[in-house]
């Protein structure tokens, strides 16, 4: 280290759960003779990034992470700048000349598109658009959203399809008592859709779909929740010929075993999940008004492409099929995140969360992946200065 007791200047950019965690476990490294001046920018008024925007409504439990955040903020070496965007208000070699570290984790906001024909009709939204626009996020509050179709489609097999999905399905008096935007619910309310189809390409042994979320579909009060059983005998064959079964793909196919399986309650609002449907065209006139889909199979453990076909009339398509980060000046992309090795950019600049590793994880693989950032941080603080 250069010199004993010295107290460093760091930047951590983007107020979401890696610039949070980032945040603790610099607190947590302080020692007699190493201590942190800790400055957060975040280009919102408001902090906490997808805790805010893109956890679901009706999974407050969740959101309580955001008190963790608040005991952060609350230490004295501990500053939040909101309503500062780096790239616009501030640039990256500002920061990288006044801070002896940077920390980027601005995360990943631009939703993935499918790259397909009437991908640009109205109604088709990515889930970067769809979800901060029930969450309350400022830039979304606009998005024009028509809910006057009867069937939704949903393409995608993760979590954030699931949360799409279900906030279509539900009641709206179930999100009475969350903190679901009011312009949302206003329209939720008067939502003529019925029928919400989640559609993914691969495999139900593919998908990214978490047993917990899985679980809680069959306690829905007022939505029937369908798979094919046969989908998920065959899903069940095909896994059986593995050497392992890892214990998440065995919590994951059992939980949507019991969803086929499940006794319907006969009630108007429908969710159906598909696997092995591929979007090949979306069609409208201006407005989106049918999906085709092609029937993928698995074969040899590859999922390949069939010749049949099969379309659903939709008005309203949402692709939830992932995030890339948004380029700024400074930083270069790669493969959607900022590139870097190991959560290091270049000279005394540094990245982590989504930002780093991309749109996987939960909010706690976050934490894990700050602390290795400020390890390395604090190794490379270590060394000798040589002049960059
Ligand atoms: C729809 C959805 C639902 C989810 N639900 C769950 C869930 O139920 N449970 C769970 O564990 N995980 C969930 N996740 C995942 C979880 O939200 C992420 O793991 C986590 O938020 C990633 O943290 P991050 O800090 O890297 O990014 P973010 O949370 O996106 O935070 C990035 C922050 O940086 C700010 N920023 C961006 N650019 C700039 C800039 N140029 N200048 C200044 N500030 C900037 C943004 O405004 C934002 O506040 C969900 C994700 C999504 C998309």
């Amino acid at each position: 280290m250069s010199s004993k007791y010295k107290t460093y200047k760091v930047a951590i950019i983007g107020a979401g759960p890696a610039g949070y965690f980032t945040a603790q476990a610099f607190q947590k490294a302080q020692t007699y003779e190493l201590s942190f001046a800790i400055d957060m920018i975040e280009r919102l008024p408001t902090p906490w990034g997808l805790v805010r925007s893109g956890v679901a409504p009706d999974h407050p439990k969740i959101k309580t992470v955001s008190k963790v955040f608040e005991k952060i903020a609350k230490e004295p070496n501990f500053r939040l700048f909101a309503n500062v965007e780096l790239g616009k208000d501030i640039s990256l070699k500002d920061l990288r000349d006044q801070y002896d570290v940077v920390v980027l984790a601005t995360g990943a906001s631009k939703g993935r598109k499918l790259g397909i024909k009437g991908e640009g009709l109205a109604n088709v939204l990515t889930s970067a658009e769809f979800v901060p626009w029930y969450n309350s996020h400022p830039d979304y509050v606009q998005t024009q959203v028509d809910l006057s179709c009867d069937t939704a489609v949903v393409i995608g097999a993760g979590n954030v399809a699931m949360d799409v999905a279900r906030i279509l399905a539900i009641d709206p008096i179930e999100l009475d008592p969350t903190d679901v935007a009011e312009h949302a619910l206003a329209k939720l309310k008067q939502s003529n859709i019925r029928t919400i189809i989640i559609c993914g390409r691969r495999g139900p042994e593919h998908a990214a779909f978490t047993a917990p979320e899985l679980r809680d579909l069959p306690k829905l009060e007022n939505t029937d929740v369908f798979i094919d059983s046969k989908q998920i005998e065959d899903a069940i064959k095909r896994i059986s010929e593995l050497d392992e079964i890892e214990k998440d793909l065995k919590n994951n196919i059992e939980a949507m075993r019991l969803i086929a399986e499940q006794q319907k309650k006969a009630v108007a609002r429908k969710l159906e999940i598909k696997f092995l449907s591929a979007p090949v065209e979306i069609k409208g006139d201006g407005k989106v008004a049918e999906i085709v889909f092609t029937v993928n199979k698995v074969e040899g453990g590859k999922v390949v492409a069939t010749k049949d076909t099969f379309s659903v009339k939709t008005g309203l398509v949402v692709t939830a099929i992932g995030y890339d980060s948004i380029e700024y000046p400074g930083v270069s992309i790669e493969s959607g995140r900022i590139s870097n090795i190991a959560g290091h950019v270049e000279h005394n600049v540094y990245v982590t969360g989504w930002a780093k590793r991309g749109p996987t994880g939960v909010i706690g693989t976050n934490k894990s992946d700050s602390n290795d950032v400020v390890d390395l941080v604090i190794e490379s603080l270590k060394e000798p200065k040589t002049s960059e």
